[in-house]
């Protein structure tokens, strides 16, 4: 299967963003929805499924590996990526945070064995806490079973950041929590050029620009992730950033432009 990508470069780094498919969720995943966009909502929301492969000097960085087979029972339409992407041979490969649509490709121990594994120390110790899946709701478990498997199959290659933290020049892991305790982004910058990587931090695009509040079900702290998320906006505005996000339309690059009341996103 041939899947639709789409081709950027910042200077010498190049960066193709891989569509993955897309998931249809019940519109109840959004929360704390106003009256008046809750209206114009129909029963479902589709949402994409991006993921990234940077080429920068020596380094071959996959960011994400998509959901590979891990949800093709409840979602049919993604881990449509993971085919071609078994092809690459990535050196490191970025971890934005541990949900399964972002991990599934590692559910198999034996891909990509050389390739370093970067998250963050926060996300890795959450999810892989002893006695969590006995700590959460019943119908969480076993989600918290597949990602502490998926963990335990990479933990040798693991490798775990603090705070802001290099990769490469010009590459730098940028916490952005709130989705999940460790949520991170990554900045990508060339030049007077920068390019960040949000990841889940937002999650529609069609309705947490007008109104950052609204939360979404997976959110691990709905609070902070909303903090988050008009902390970023701001910043995208001031330093006229460029940002991919992970569940935006194909290919969901694009610009935040400010708004009488709120933001909007602007695709590329
Ligand atoms: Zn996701």
């Amino acid at each position: 299967m041939t899947i639709e990508t789409h081709h950027l470069s910042l200077g010498e780094t190049q960066l193709t963003v891989l569509d993955d498919g897309s998931f249809t969720l019940p519109a109840g995943y959004f929360l704390n929805v106003p009256d008046n966009v809750a209206a114009g909502l129909g029963e479902t929301v589709t949402i994409g499924a991006n993921v990234w492969f940077i080429r920068s000097g020596e380094k071959r960085i996959l960011v994400d590996t998509g959901s590979a087979h891990a949800l093709k029972q409840m979602f049919p339409a993604t881990g449509q990526a993971w085919e071609d992407l078994q092809d690459e041979d990535p050196t490191d490969i970025v971890l934005t945070h541990m949900h399964a649509d972002h991990i599934g490709g590692l559910a198999d121990p034996h891909v990509f064995p050389d390739a370093q594994i970067h998250v963050s120390r926060a996300e890795w110790d959450f999810w892989t806490q002893e006695g969590l899946a006995d700590a959460v709701p019943e119908d969480q478990r076993p989600m918290i079973t597949m990602i502490q498997q998926v963990a335990s199959g990479f933990a040798d290659r693991a490798v775990l950041h603090d705070g802001e933290s290099e990769l490469a020049p010009g590459l730098v892991l940028e916490p952005l929590p709130g989705h999940t305790p460790g949520h991170m982004g990554l900045r990508v910058s060339e030049g007077n050029e920068t390019l960040l990587i949000i990841g889940d931090a937002v999650i529609s695009e069609a309705l947490q620009f007008a109104n950052p509040e609204i939360s979404y079900a997976l959110d691990g702290d709905a609070q902070q992730a909303v903090a988050t998320r008009r902390a970023l906006f701001e910043k995208c505005v001031d330093q006229n950033l460029t940002i991919a996000a992970t569940h935006f339309a194909f290919p969901g690059v694009g610009k935040v432009v400010r708004d009488p009341d709120g933001f909007r996103f602007e695709a590329e």
